[in-house]
């Protein structure tokens, strides 16, 4: 990525008043800016604007924002900020389920979306090397992961996860029967500049667990150590 050339914001939002508070914020940090101002319009224009990071309003005309997520992830791995009017777990869930990379509620301040803009283009550059060691496999119990080939196995099944829900998984497994704060797992994970809500984690802990539980809501391998974190159960 030149340094020189601006990084592209691809703002998907229907409401004028957000628009131009995005566009003029935004440029003033530094970045360009393309709009566009419903769903389809932001799946047709996408290869087009070829943005370094997408800021996805969730409710929009035509095609909604997680329909949207979903059809850019079938593509590429660009980072995606979704945008929620609501602070509704359900949002929560759906956005970062669809392989969005982080959320936002409105009312926001622009300092706080350009501060989540920038540590989410930090760490798709760094595409995420600093969460892996050298090692490429690691099993426990029952479950397989390899960094290479990025492939989970549980339970002889193979299982697809996104991005952060892999590099959780991994971390975890690296440190099975050692009890990782919370803190540790975003740093990890997200990074020490992870402006977000501590939410996150915790929903990535629930899909995570919705894959590689036999029983999701009475986990055997993804234990949560109450007051501290989470701990990956080495004998499970
Ligand atoms: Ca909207």
């Amino acid at each position: 990525m030149s340094t020189s050339s601006k990084q592209t914001v691809m703002v998907v939002e229907d409401e004028e008043a957000f628009i131009d508070a995005l566009v003029v914020g935004l440029q003033r940090e530094g970045f360009a800016v393309e709009v566009a101002r419903d769903g389809a319009e932001a799946l047709s224009n996408f290869d087009k604007f070829n943005p370094d990071i997408v800021l996805l309003d969730v409710m929009l005309p035509k095609v909604s924002g997680t329909d949207v997520c979903r059809e850019i992830r079938k593509k590429s791995q660009v980072p995606i900020i979704m945008v929620s009017a609501k602070g509704t777990e359900i949002d929560t869930v759906v956005g970062l389920e669809v392989g969005a990379d982080d959320y936002i509620v409105k009312p926001y301040r622009i300092r706080e979306l350009v501060a989540r803009v920038r540590a989410a283009l930090r760490r798709s550059s760094g595409s995420g090397s600093e969460v892996f060691d050298s090692s490429t496999s690691v099993s426990v119990g029952d479950i397989t992961i390899n960094t290479e080939q990025h492939l989970v196995t549980v339970r002889g099944q193979l299982t697809k996860l996104p991005l952060k829900e892999f590099e959780l998984l991994y971390v975890l497994m690296a440190n099975a029967g050692r009890v990782m704060t919370r803190d540790t797992l975003i740093d990890r994970v997200w990074g020490s500049d992870y402006y977000g809500d501590t939410k996150t984690l915790d929903v990535h802990i629930k899909r995570l667990r919705s894959k590689v539980e036999v029983a999701p809501s009475s986990p055997t391998s993804i234990l949560t150590i109450r007051g501290l974190g989470y701990k990956f159960e080495k004998s499970s």
